[in-house]
């Protein structure tokens, strides 16, 4: 069987493992992928001559649509390969990419195919998405143009992003006041996300800091219930964004409203600074939503949730990479919400597991054979 490639490998969705004697994996491509985007034969050498040929644009879904791509495009700045892929739902069907590329490499002829990869062993790490925008009716995440996601803000913060600094997508001007809420889809049942997604504390310091960097006369407020600085040097950075001028306010952010020149109005329960309900204005407000599972399995790989819907982990303090089948292993925030540095340990250790698995299974194995019991 052709090795397959990484792009193919990096569509990969569902695994289906088979046991430990017999293992066979089933990785097809995402339904979501399947006819929506073509890829290219081995010979482009990803020199972006076809993206700047094209004409027609789309919203750039990396930058939550606040950019804009080409109908053939590398899909971001980071992605590896770097390779483009065309999407026919743009696409006008001109030639001109094909015309310009230099190694003849388009082929509008292609179609999805579906991969069948066999491994010994899986490591499922399809970590997080956020809480949808909409989740909290009261803050209008999915109406008010000036309600972002987080995500959205790291890409205007991002130098390589659509504008390389912030924003306001409502008219494009430099916000003069901007607000953090704080377990804004988080630490609530109503919403099913009874737990703390542990990051948000962190990353809206963060940007808030990025904030006050670009822009040193922009305000940046963040609305919290409890600051969850638990990382080491993670309470210092918290000293850091005050000296910095970050303003940070106790209290929980009951509603926002849309006001004039899409404004907007934040009804605050304060907790400190003497108690009440304040209604407070902000150009520009994030919210901090949670962390949720980025992958269900609904039953396309064998192994257990727990109740949070995040992978079970069979012994959390002796094996934190191990599933609850053998042969599949897990890491990052697909076992529960967590920073880069602790993901990157547990990719590290699920690597290792992966790795002796393999060994013992092939020892197993070549013990059995010896013995000429068939595995
Ligand atoms: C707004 C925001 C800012 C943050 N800032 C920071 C920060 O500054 N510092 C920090 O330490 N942490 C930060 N974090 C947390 C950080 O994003 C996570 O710790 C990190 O991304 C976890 O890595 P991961 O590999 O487990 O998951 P992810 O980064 O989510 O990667 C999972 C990958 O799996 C893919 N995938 C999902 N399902 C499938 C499937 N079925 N088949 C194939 N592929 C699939 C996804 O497309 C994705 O590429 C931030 C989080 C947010 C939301
Ligand atoms: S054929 Fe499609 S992808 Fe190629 S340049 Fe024309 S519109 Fe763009
Ligand atoms: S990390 Fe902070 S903002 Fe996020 S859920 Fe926990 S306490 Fe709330």
């Amino acid at each position: 069987m052709r090795k397959p490639k990484l792009r193919e490998l990096r569509e990969a969705i569902k695994a289906i493992f088979t046991g430990p004697y017999t293992p066979k994996t089933f990785l097809t491509p995402p339904e979501s992928l399947r006819g929506l985007t073509k890829f290219f034969e081995d010979d482009c050498i990803g020199c972006s001559k076809c993206e700047l040929a094209c004409t027609p644009l789309a919203p750039h879904e990396f930058d939550y649509g606040l950019g804009a791509r080409a109908a053939i495009y590398i899909p971001h700045g980071n992605a590896i390969p770097q390779i483009p892929v065309l999407d026919p739902d743009y696409c006008i069907f001109d030639g001109h990419c094909a015309r310009v590329c230099p190694t003849n490499c388009i082929d509008f002829t292609q179609q999805p195919q579906e991969l069948k990869v066999q491994a010994g062993a899986v490591i499922i790490a399809t970590g997080l998405k956020t809480t949808p925008m909409g989740a909290k009716k009261e803050y209008g995440g999915d109406k008010f143009l000036n309600v972002m996601n987080p995500l959205a803000m790291e890409r205007v913060q991002s130098s390589n992003g659509p504008y390389g600094h912030v924003l306001r997508p409502s008219d494009g001007k430099i916000p003069k006041s901007v607000a953090y809420v704080q377990c804004a889809g988080s630490r609530d049942k109503s919403i099913g996300v009874p737990y703390c997604s542990r990051v948000c504390c962190m990353y809206a310091l963060k940007q808030a800091i990025m904030i006050k960097h670009q822009r040193h006369d922009t305000e940046v407020t963040i609305y919290y219930m409890d600051i969850r600085a638990f990382g080491k040097g993670y309470e210092q950075f918290y000293r850091r964004a005050l000296a910095e001028g970050v303003r940070v306010v106790k209290g929980k952010v009951g509603r926002i409203l849309e006001v004039e020149n899409h404004d907007l109005a934040l009804r605050v329960e304060l907790i400190d600074e003497g108690g009440g309900v304040s209604e407070i204005r902000h150009d520009l407000v994030v919210l901090s939503q949670g962390t949720i599972p980025g992958w269900r399995p609904d039953g396309a790989v064998p192994i257990g949730v727990d109740a949070d819907g995040f992978f079970e982990i069979r012994e959390v303090t002796t094996r934190p990479a191990n599933s609850s089948t053998e042969g599949i292993f897990v890491a990052g925030v697909a076992t529960g919400p967590k920073d880069i540095p602790d993901a990157i340990v547990e990719a590290g250790a699920a690597a290792m597991e992966a790795a002796m698995y393999l060994d013992r299974t092939w020892r197993r194995q070549t013990e059995l054979a010896g013995a000429g019991v068939e595995a």
